[in-house]
């Protein structure tokens, strides 16, 4: 089986696994405790925290473990608004974020507070100086993702950030960080980002667990009320085993992204060469675009079709996001992108990993003509 979908999830890394079991059955104390088994695992902890500082060139006490993105995408966003209520409640972000940004976002909504949806040009990406206009003395917080989840888009963070700042300083940067840790370089610094959020099994660490970096000096309401474990934002005994996995798996992606860049780069120019001459195929990915998202529509072809065909072929893809493939709705982010409602419902998604060969993608792509050639006369399309 050739797996396609690394957007979606990603394999653990051998190291993550060996390091969850390691820990799960040798250091299992509560970190909190007195004991010799407590501070075991506090120490593992605290290890844990500095390399995942050190892989964003932050400070350790700036990492909070999660359980993932959706998590800390939550708890940055209403903690941010929340805590900072006083000066205002107004917030900026993109029409194209993710549901867990997305939906955070119209909760506030509903319980009052103002934001404006940053519409996106047909490439996907934000104006930063359209985005600047928007801030104001009560803007609170900016949320802008760094790569898109379903077409690869990539953000210029670098311009937001400063354009936001320099209108108004004391506004918050919020970067869903999730699909472009390891796979472009990441600068929390250079963005000015004072929250930052990952999910660990989508750059080969656990499922259920991530980092919401908080920058120093910065102050949330803690959705998770209870004891004063992770900074007091997230009460309850944490989980050691996780935290230790995601620390090797952003040890090891970062160490190895411009290396990841490269090999991504090179099988998607071969996969999207391949396809380029396939009749009424769009390609919503830019160049411009995360190299590892390979994002088009067939309109007329049922998407699920495309996947179930290429599945029996051996090659598992994906329509739209993982989040949202479930449901019948079009595309929002195509949607938004100014795709029509059948370019819109057509969307497949290959997303590639570290262990695709060259071979395997051309491969890929010639299982995409057949199925393609196989599927379209039944739509009376050219194929
Ligand atoms: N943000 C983005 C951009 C994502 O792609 C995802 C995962 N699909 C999330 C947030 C949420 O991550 P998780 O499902 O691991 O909580």
């Amino acid at each position: 089986m050739h797996y396609f979908d690394h957007a979606a999830t990603t394999p653990p890394y051998p190291e993550v696994i060996q390091t969850l079991t390691d820990i799960m059955s040798l250091y299992y104390g509560n970190p909190s405790a007195l004991h010799r088994a407590g501070e075991d695992a506090a120490k593992l902890l605290k290890k844990a925290r500095e390399v995942c500082a050190a892989a964003l060139s932050a400070l350790p006490s700036e990492i909070v473990f999660t359980s993932g993105a959706t998590e800390g995408n939550n708890m940055a966003i209403k903690g941010a608004a929340m805590h900072y209520q006083s000066r205002g409640r107004h917030l900026i972000t993109a029409v194209t974020e993710h549901p867990s940004v997305y939906q955070a976002f119209r909760q506030l909504e509903e319980l009052g507070w103002e934001v404006t949806w940053m519409p996106v040009a047909g490439d996907g990406t934000v104006d930063p100086a359209a985005l600047a206009e928007h801030v104001r003395k009560d803007t609170v917080l900016v949320s802008i993702m760094h790569v898109n989840n379903e077409t690869g888009a990539v953000q210029p963070l670098e311009d937001i950030g400063r354009r936001i700042k320099e209108k108004n300083s004391r506004v918050l940067f919020h970067v869903d960080g999730v699909q472009g840790f390891g796979k472009l370089p990441v600068s929390l610094q250079n963005w000015q980002a004072d929250l930052y959020t990952l999910s660990a099994h989508k750059f080969k660490g656990p499922k259920g667990a991530g980092i919401m970096y908080v920058k120093q000096g910065v102050q949330l309401y803690p959705l998770i009320a209870g004891g004063s474990q992770e900074g007091g934002y997230r009460g309850g005994t944490e989980n050691v085993a996780a935290a230790a996995a995601v620390a090797k798996a952003m040890r090891l992606s970062a160490e190895r992204q411009a290396e990841f860049y490269e090999r991504a780069r090179r099988l998607r120019d071969i996969l999207v060469h391949h396809i380029a001459d396939m009749p009424e195929l769009m390609l919503n990915s830019s160049e411009h675009g995360a190299p590892h998202i390979i994002h088009f529509s067939y309109p007329g072809l049922k998407p699920e079709v495309l996947v179930h065909t290429l599945e029996e072929g051996g090659f598992l893809v994906s329509t739209k996001s993982a989040c949202s493939s479930k449901s019948s709705e079009p595309s929002r982010t195509l949607i938004e992108m100014g795709r029509n409602a059948d370019e819109a419902a057509s969307g497949i998604r290959i997303s590639l990993g570290w262990e695709h060969t060259e071979a395997e993608v051309r491969e890929l792509g010639a299982a995409l003509k057949s199925a393609v050639a196989q599927l379209a006369p039944m739509t009376g399309r050219k194929g």
